[in-house]
């Protein structure tokens, strides 16, 4: 099985992670990856504070080398899903000035300045505070908001969140969107209870609906960047089809990425 990017990481910038960039796109080299992508919290977690200062990060990607030794560096961010309806960190902070101090001519969110220049986001639940006490429509919608986001293009860990939600239903909104669902190291690894076998059932009915996933390793230090081992050995037992795993290329990745959203696909 060839997985042979790593959409899904985090640098320094991320507060709670270790590494450099130029350290995780030296091991990605090392692993002989196509692709990494880099993808910081984008969250309360990190600024809980609006001012764009503090985000002014997502607004200078123009000085990233497309490709260090032959690694393809894509870049994006992880967002927070932070209500039912699917709203992403950010939606509802207005901003009217640039990092610098000029002044927009009207005022922008936090979240279009933050999306802008990122080739993709993911869309996760870490602070599941505002889904206490709902149903689970409520909690599937949350997920299927987040998916109509232009800019989302992978649902974030779904199977380690513990979210009562109906995952056929969100499943199968991606594949009409061309969208994606992570399968993720970390997930399997970390101390979160019954993720693996939720992710393992969630990587079953992807199978069998034709849902194409990613694999990641969501690292948080270089040591971790592409590696799946657990992942793919998941993916080998439940007899996963190659076609579906976008990761399994650069080439794969970036096409999938290019027509997201082009045509609803039912
Ligand atoms: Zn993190
Ligand atoms: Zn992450």
């Amino acid at each position: 099985m060839h997985l042979l990017c790593d959409p899904h990481t985090h640098t320094l910038f991320s507060r709670h992670a270790y590494s450099t960039l130029e350290e995780n796109v030296r091991a990605a080299a090392a692993r002989g990856l196509e692709l990494l992508g880099t993808t910081e919290h984008y969250s309360k977690m990190l600024w809980p504070e609006g001012d764009p200062r503090n985000f002014q990060y997502y607004m200078n990607f123009g000085v990233w080398p497309r490709e260090v030794d032959g690694v393809y560096l894509a870049h994006g961010a992880e967002a927070d899903i932070v209500d039912l309806e699917g709203h992403l960190f950010g939606h509802d902070i207005l901003v009217d000035h640039h990092f610098s101090g000029r002044a927009f001519e009207k005022p922008r969110t936090l979240k279009d300045i933050v999306f802008k220049d990122c080739d993709y986001v993911i869309a996760s639940v870490h602070d599941k505070t505002f889904t206490k006490g709902s149903t689970q429509a409520q909690m599937t919608q949350a997920y299927l908001g987040a998916l109509d986001d232009p800019k989302v293009f992978i649902l974030g860990h779904i199977g380690r969140t513990g979210l009562d939600i109906d995952v056929e239903e969100i499943l199968l909104r991606a594949r009409e969107l061309g969208k994606c669902i992570e399968i993720n190291e970390h997930s399997l690894m970390g101390d979160y209870g019954k993720s693996p076998t939720r992710c393992r059932a969630i990587a079953e009915k992807c199978a069998e609906l034709g849902v194409q996933i990613v694999t990641s390793s969501d690292a948080h230090i270089s040591y971790d960047v592409g590696r799946f081992d657990t992942v793919a050995g998941l993916l080998e037992e439940v007899h996963f089809p190659e076609e579906l795993i976008v990761t399994r290329s650069r080439e794969a990745f970036l096409g999938v990425l290019s027509h997201m959203g082009d045509t609803p696909r039912s």
